[in-house]
């Protein structure tokens, strides 16, 4: 059992919330006059601090009690707050399996967080050996664990990540961005288990919302104590509240478009596999698709002048592209402008 008062930073733990009106009253019904807010107008007053009703919501679509659930302004909020509570600058460290997504290195350098990064093995998996290595280090506050990983689009195996939350004495964050793509079970069921276990789920992929910055993380009540008492106060707008709640009311629109990216992806898959430009298209339980192709940087910047734009992704992984799957006619799009391109 990891002892969670030890692992927090002491200034967090002392630290005096900013306390706002919402915090003292927390009624609905009344006439507001403790926010020095404008009396007129739809917009006019602050926020739930707290997201209350959307968490409610997200309860009952997630199966997990709303007291295990915090809101980020997107995922990276959440990112930024684990360093913040758990990490003293100049002090302590992170492990990272790479190549993974860039936040959580950019996170940790915003934060002084020194990062050490672990290649993933020959399959895109964790070396839960060389990462067991570590465990003893007392500097060693957080992993993150991105499942399924951009940019590899393959989920890590559950008994590998479940051994490094079991065996580490800090906080395990796993980054379940592209879940709904996957047919791998979640890893949120373990919350329920672990005390060190932080999972982060999003509205920016299968449910569309990139734009309303939306990120959600399942945790100990404790931990989610913690990420309450540092961020912002207001730090979820009511017009982005209403747009997940309303997103989590048409659950079928979801499901179907969870169905169409991945048969496109899978269709994608298969055509792209055939053309002789690429070398190999790795399998993915993501909402993209990492190919290895014969010149990366070529393609990349050919498809740039057609007016298609995938990533380079050869600086991480020799001569790879990612491309995230589109509607059905933009994919045709990219499959009729590659056919075009002779190396
Ligand atoms: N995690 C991963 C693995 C991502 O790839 C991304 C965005 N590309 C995010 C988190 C960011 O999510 P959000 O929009 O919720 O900040």
């Amino acid at each position: 059992m990891v002892d969670l008062d030890e692992l927090v930073r002491e200034n967090v733990k002392r630290l005096t919330p900013y306390s706002c009106a919402r915090d003292d009253f927390k009624g609905n019904t009344g006439i507001f006059m403790d926010a020095n807010e404008n009396p007129y107008g739809n917009l006019n007053r602050y926020p739930d601090p707290y997201q209350k009703e959307l968490k409610t919501a997200i309860s009952k679509v997630k199966g997990i009690e709303e007291e295990k659930i915090f809101l980020g302004n997107g995922s990276d909020e959440i990112i930024d707050l684990s360093f913040r509570v758990f990490c003293n600058p100049g002090v302590d460290k992170v492990l990272t399996f790479a190549p993974t997504y860039g936040m959580y290195a950019v996170s940790a350098s915003v934060n002084d967080i020194e990062v050490i990064k672990i290649p993933l093995n020959g399959n895109f998996q964790l070396d839960t050996n060389k990462a067991g290595a570590l465990f003893m280090d007392k500097k060693l506050k957080l992993i993150f664990i991105c499942s399924p990983n951009n940019p590899t689009s393959n989920s890590m195996n559950y008994e590998d990540g479940d051994y490094i939350i079991s065996k580490f004495n800090g906080i395990v964050v796993i980054d379940e961005a592209y879940i709904d793509f996957s047919e791998k079970p979640s890893f949120i069921k373990l919350v329920n288990k672990y005390s060190n276990l932080i999972v982060m789920q999003t509205f920016s992929k299968a449910f569309g919302l990139a734009a309303v910055r939306v990120g959600m993380a399942f945790s100990n009540p404790e931990i989610v104590k913690y990420f309450n008492k540092l961020k912002p106060p207001y730090n979820i707008s009511t017009i982005n509240q209403k747009a997940a709640l309303r997103k989590l009311g048409q659950l079928d629109q979801y499901k179907n478009q969870v169905f169409l990216i991945k048969k496109e992806r899978e269709r994608l898959s298969a055509i792209l596999s055939e053309m002789n430009i690429v070398e190999k298209v790795y399998p993915s339980d993501a909402n993209f698709l990492l190919v290895k192709v014969k010149n990366a940087d070529y393609i990349y910047n050919e498809l740039v002048n057609r007016n298609i734009i995938i990533r380079n992704r050869s600086k991480m992984i020799d001569n790879c592209i990612r491309i995230t799957i589109g509607k059905k006619s933009e994919n045709d799009r990219l499959i009729s402008e590659l056919k075009s391109i002779s190396i």
